[in-house]
Parts: structure tokens; C-alpha cells; sequence
């Protein structure tokens, strides 16, 4: 019993350290696809806790059916293990749906230097006038009512500006990019084709 209580640690303010380090981690994976962003960057982390020792991770995928999503369970075991907990496990919620508008703000700006265009408002498919509510909104839960499905609005309204030149002046060459996330525009002022990553 006394060599237990020795090393065994369990007091609350050692767990939650323990907790924080292993979302730290696992916040600094990064996405497959695009790996300038994390999965902080993606807004995809929904819980990481310590189940009687076990790193327990929540993720939800981003748009369904994007073979990413396999791909970063793997990759958040594998950075768990590389950092001490090689039995963690991850738990994929699917409700509330991921939405494009849970992306960081720091995220966004690291698409465009990455050169795509970061994805306009994805609530409220008609008037998204896109006056910064994005912005002081800390917390993600009372996103339950976003709108799925392909917004007509963006292509009206919500057209992608050039990540590169910064111009409003684009024209889409196809409905999906170099994945389906993505849409294929092509810059009509400097004409360089870029990914534009949807609304979703
Ligand atoms: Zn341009």
C-alpha cells in the first residue's frame, strides 16, 4: 500500500497536468492533408481525458468520408505513443457535425499563407455578410444549428478572395479541388489557380 500511495501519483492537480500535456500533444498533430494546420487549427479536438490511466481523445472527423479522417486517428495514436501513452485510444463523435466555422482564426491565416483560401461563414446559409462573428465567440457549443450541405449562397455572396494576391476577382474551374473539401478557383488578376476550402 505505501509503495502505491509512493508512486501512484493520484492527486488531482498531478492528473490534470498529465491531462494538459496529453492535449498538448495531441493538439499539436497536424492534418494530413493540409500540414500547416493542427488539429487545434481544424477545431476537430473535442476532449482529451484520462480514463484509469488511458489517454481517452474525442475527435470529430471533418467532412465525412474524407479518407483524412482515418489518418488522424492514426496519427494521434502514434504521436501519444511516441510521448508514453502507446494505449491511448480515440473516440470519433459525429454529432454536433464539424463545421468549417470551428476553425481558428490562426488556423485560417495559416491557410492562405499556405495558399488556400480559408472557408467563409458556414452558418446561416443566406445573409452571411461575414461581419466578424467568427471572431470573440470562445466557445464552439452553441454551433448544434449549422447548416449542411453545399451553402448556393457561397457562390453568389461568398466568393473566395485570391490567397496569393488577395483579389475578388475569381472564377471557379470545378466544384472540387484537389479533394473534395475543395473547390479549384483560379485568380482572374495575377491567374494563379488555388484550392478554396469550403464552407461546410
Ligand atoms: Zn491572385
Amino acid at each position: 500500500m505505501d509503495r502505491a500511495a509512493d508512486s501512484g501519483g493520484s492527486v488531482p492537480i498531478a492528473a490534470d497536468a498529465t491531462q494538459a500535456r496529453a492535449r498538448a500533444v495531441v493538439a499539436a498533430v497536424t492534418d494530413p492533408e493540409i500540414p500547416v494546420l493542427t488539429l487545434d487549427d481544424l477545431g476537430v479536438l473535442r476532449d482529451v481525458r484520462l480514463d484509469a490511466g488511458t489517454v481517452v481523445v474525442t475527435v470529430t472527423p471533418t467532412y465525412t468520408g474524407c479518407p483524412a479522417t482515418g489518418v488522424i486517428a492514426q496519427d494521434i495514436r502514434a504521436a501519444l505513443a511516441d510521448a508514453g501513452w502507446p494505449d491511448a485510444r480515440v473516440d470519433i463523435a459525429l454529432t454536433p457535425p464539424w463545421s468549417t466555422d470551428w476553425m481558428s482564426d490562426a488556423g485560417r491565416r495559416k491557410l492562405r499563407d499556405y495558399g488556400i483560401a480559408p472557408p467563409g461563414p458556414a452558418a446561416d446559409g443566406g445573409g452571411t455578410s461575414g461581419n466578424g462573428t467568427s471572431g470573440g465567440a470562445a466557445s464552439v457549443h452553441p454551433v448544434h444549428l449549422v447548416r449542411r450541405g453545399p451553402t448556393a449562397a457561397t457562390a453568389a455572396t461568398g466568393q473566395p478572395e485570391c490567397p496569393r494576391c488577395s483579389s475578388p476577382r475569381v472564377e471557379r474551374l470545378a466544384e472540387h479541388g484537389s479533394t473534395a473539401c475543395k473547390a479549384l478557383y483560379r485568380c482572374l488578376t495575377c491567374r494563379e489557380p488555388f484550392d478554396y476550402f469550403k464552407p461546410y
